[in-house]
């Protein structure tokens, strides 16, 4: 959708008239994608404050020969310049273009990049785009959302299968579950795995990312699956937590402690709040009935072309939420040696109340 693409890239330049520089290096790949479509494992993209100029100071796109075809396909209404070392050769291209100061993502650009764009064009004054796209990427439009809602529902039809299935037995390990997750994903559309699955067992649910083992679940364990699949670059993310034959009491107190909080949280979900309030309200509800010392992460990340993205649900955290802001919720309480439980969802951030894309229940399910 260059129109889309275009408009983004618009957006970009009304920031580079705050930051009073004329021209804008990006190289972080995702964000390429974002304001240009192309989707190659090498690019750089130069955008110019002022696009009417159609010489050397106007928007281009940089790739190498592999991705000649492709960058025409994906990003037919952007000028692009075959060359190997894109770096070098788009900084020495916006000097010759008269541009005295040039915004560049500090934040990615490694200390031999930096090395490099000051020897290609040592004229340029290089000042710092910050997070500035990222920024832009963190609300979303109705087509990303909607890519968002297509990855979400494949990982709740996964997981529906998956029990209906009898995929969550005794004795089947932890491997063989997030393996079988994963390739009803695959076959449900997903273009991928959103991250390497999580599927914690027993003592290993209060390890927060663990990695499958060859534990084979029994009697008496928690089950807590992390996944998500992904759509066209988007990605969703979810947490459920089972317990797997009878729960013990310590068990459903822990489950309904963390659903409450959770709820807290997906109900804080209102335009203009703080995100670190977000996060305090699913906090102090946790630690009110004493589990806050075993509450060890942050509550929620932005979701979309990368896993956790803008902004961050966490203490200390700046940023107020947004209309269009995809957000994920995911209180735990974790008990070293016994079990855990983490009950996240994938929502959307709106004016009129925040829009839920997981859908699979969150009442316990006892397997
Ligand atoms: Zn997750
Ligand atoms: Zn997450």
């Amino acid at each position: 959708m260059p129109a889309t693409h275009a408009a983004r890239r618009d957006l970009l330049r009304a920031r580079l008239g705050e930051l009073d520089a004329p021209a804008a290096l990006v190289t972080r790949l995702v964000n390429v994608r974002y304001l240009t479509g192309f989707t190659g494992s090498n690019a750089a993209l130069l955008v110019a404050a002022d696009d009417a100029d159609d010489g050397e100071g106007a928007d281009v796109l940089a790739t190498d020969g592999r991705y000649t075809t492709q960058s025409a396909q994906q990003a037919p209404d952007l000028p692009r310049l075959i060359d190997r070392r894109l770096v070098p050769t788009l900084a020495a291209r916006a000097a010759r273009a008269g541009l005295r100061r040039l915004a560049y993502e500090s934040h990615q650009v490694t200390v031999d990049g930096l090395r490099m764009l000051t020897e290609a064009a040592p004229e340029l004054e290089l000042v710092s785009l910050r997070s500035a796209i990222e920024e832009l990427r963190s609300v979303k439009d109705e087509g990303e959302i909607d890519l968002l809602r297509q990855a979400c529902a494949i990982a709740d039809r996964a997981l529906a299968e998956l029990i209906a299935a009898g995929g969550i037995r005794s004795g089947r390990s932890e491997l063989q579950i997030a393996r079988d997750l994963d390739s009803r994903m695959l076959d449900l559309g997903a273009e991928a795995v959103s991250f390497a699955t999580i599927v914690a067992s027993g003592p290993h649910s209060a390890i927060p990312h663990h990695a499958p083992t060859g534990r084979g679940i029994e009697p008496g364990d928690f089950v807590k699956l992390d996944f998500g699949a992904a759509c066209a670059g988007y990605h969703s993310d979810m947490t459920r937590t089972i317990a797997f034959g009878q729960p013990a009491a310590w068990q459903r107190e822990v489950y309904g402690l963390v659903a409450d909080a959770q709820r807290i949280g997906r109900e804080a979900l209102v335009v203009g709040v703080e995100c670190a309030a977000v996060d305090a309200a699913v906090r102090d509800r946790i630690t009110a009935d004493g589990h806050g010392e075993h509450y060890i992460h942050g509550l929620g990340h932005g979701v979309g072309l990368e896993i956790h993205e803008a902004p961050l649900l966490a203490k200390g955290a700046t940023d107020r939420l947004r209309d269009r802001m995809p957000v994920t919720v995911e209180p735990g309480v974790y008990l070293e040696g016994r079990g855990g439980v983490r009950i996240e969802d994938t929502l959307v951030v709106r004016a009129t109340g925040p829009e839920l894309l997981t859908m699979t229940t969150k009442d316990l399910c006892i397997l």
